[in-house]
């Protein structure tokens, strides 16, 4: 008879047959058991075909990347610890030092400072182009391009890019000989706006779509993880391999948590865009305001291209003040609502805003505005109730 601390451990459990629930079960796991040497021996952690270590994958986390690659419309996902993560893993799998990356200049904040940072550190050579003008980007392109970053729209501006133009700048780059890189310059949309839903990545011509699934596909606000999603073998490859270098693991419980979310994704999408354009024409008309920026409102940079790639446009909108207005007095404005929380992230079920300081945020071309910014992210609330409370906070300045 062993000891109880033995027994406990080695305990004769098998799951219960014959319950078939909705949910994939959550499984967890550091170590998994190989059978035998000659099974750990031979195991194939290059493609995904069995399991290895937790960090590489478990059957909830392969679950999700296969749910994943279908809403995008790919072939190959990867799960990382956040949206951050997913944009960092693939600066990390495709640039060497020499190489050069293109960002746009109104992406995701944090995807410019990863670059000027540790990427610059690397001796990686960052630029900046202009995503609403394609001739900038066919001009900034070189023999050490490697990889083109786009956004679409462009984080807290939201003009719509014209995608199909921006990758066509790229492919006819890569066909003229000596003037790309050796293995070619590879496009990554950040597609966290869009999310699979709004249009499709790869029909556009992306070859690698990024999300932080902590925005829609998790839908709780309680979850951070991001995804890498490509139908390029090869590109796959360098993604997987970096990936189980680097060590981004998910955990089970988190994969759990955007499984659940993404069931609903699709209502809740369709939900807070119908709310966000109600609340952004309303708010085009007050006096306070000097522009909204949303693609789906005819005067928004990008609108003509947005109506005719996309079939959705999520739950961002920002308001341009009249140059009068002061900031201190937009800051007033945000700590006076009631249900618009202060506050970063969105697409979950509370609506949420943040002022910008667009001037600082702009090294291409000047900020075109005079006057503060404010970006509202819309939840779930119901929509009078909202547009009331930015109606209080508008009385009071
Ligand atoms: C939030 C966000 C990210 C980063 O996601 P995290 O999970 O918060 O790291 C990346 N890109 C865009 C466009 C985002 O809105």
């Amino acid at each position: 008879m062993s000891e109880l601390s033995t027994t406990l451990i080695h305990h004769p459990y098998t799951p219960p047959a014959g319950f078939k629930a909705i949910s994939p079960p959550v499984y967890k796991a550091s170590t998994i058991i190989f059978p035998s040497m000659a099974a750990l021996r031979s195991r194939d952690w290059k493609h995904k075909t069995g399991y290895t270590y937790g960090l590489h994958g478990t059957p909830t986390t392969f679950t999700l990347e296969e749910r994943i690659a279908t809403l995008e419309g790919g072939k190959f996902c990867t799960l990382v610890p956040s949206g951050l993560a997913a944009v960092v893993l693939v600066d990390m799998a495709l640039l060497k030092a020499g190489d050069e990356v293109l960002i746009p200049d109104n992406a995701y904040g944090p995807n410019r400072t990863f670059a000027e940072a540790e990427l610059a550190f690397w001796g990686i050579i960052c630029q900046f182009y202009d995503a609403m003008n394609p001739a900038d980007l066919a001009a900034k392109l070189n023999q050490k391009s490697r990889l083109v970053w786009l956004e679409a729209p462009g984080s807290i501006t939201l003009e719509f890019p014209d995608l199909p133009a921006l990758v066509a700048v790229v492919k006819s780059h890569n066909a003229s000989p000596g003037q790309a890189h050796p293995e070619g310059a590879v496009t990554a949309l950040d597609n966290t706006w869009g999310a699979g839903l709004a249009f499709n990545a790869f029909t556009l011509g992306a070859d690698i779509s990024v999300q932080a699934l902590t925005k829609y596909p998790s839908g709780g606000a309680d979850v951070l993880m991001g995804s890498v999603v490509t139908n390029n073998e090869a590109l796959q490859q360098l993604i997987h391999f970096c990936h189980m270098r680097v060590g981004y693991g998910v955990s089970g419980n988190d994969a759990e948590l955007v499984l659940r979310g993404l069931s609903s994704m699709a209502l809740r999408y369709a939900a807070q865009d119908a709310a966000t354009r109600q609340l952004a024409a309303w708010l085009q008309t007050q006096p306070q305001i000097a522009a909204v920026l949303h693609p789906a409102l005819p005067d928004s940079p990008g609108h003509t291209q947005w109506k005719r790639d996309c079939s959705g446009a999520a739950c961002l909108f920002s308001a341009v003040f009249k140059p009068e207005i002061t900031q201190l007095q937009i800051d007033r404005f945000c700590d006076s609502l009631q249900l618009f929380k202060l506050g970063y992230s969105w697409a979950g079920p509370m609506s949420l805003c943040v002022t910008y300081d667009m001037p600082k945020l702009r090294v291409v071309k000047p900020w075109p505005w005079q006057g503060g910014l404010v970006r509202f992210s819309v939840g779930l609330e119901a929509v009078a109730d909202l547009q009331a409370d930015i109606a209080q906070g508008l009385a009071r300045l």
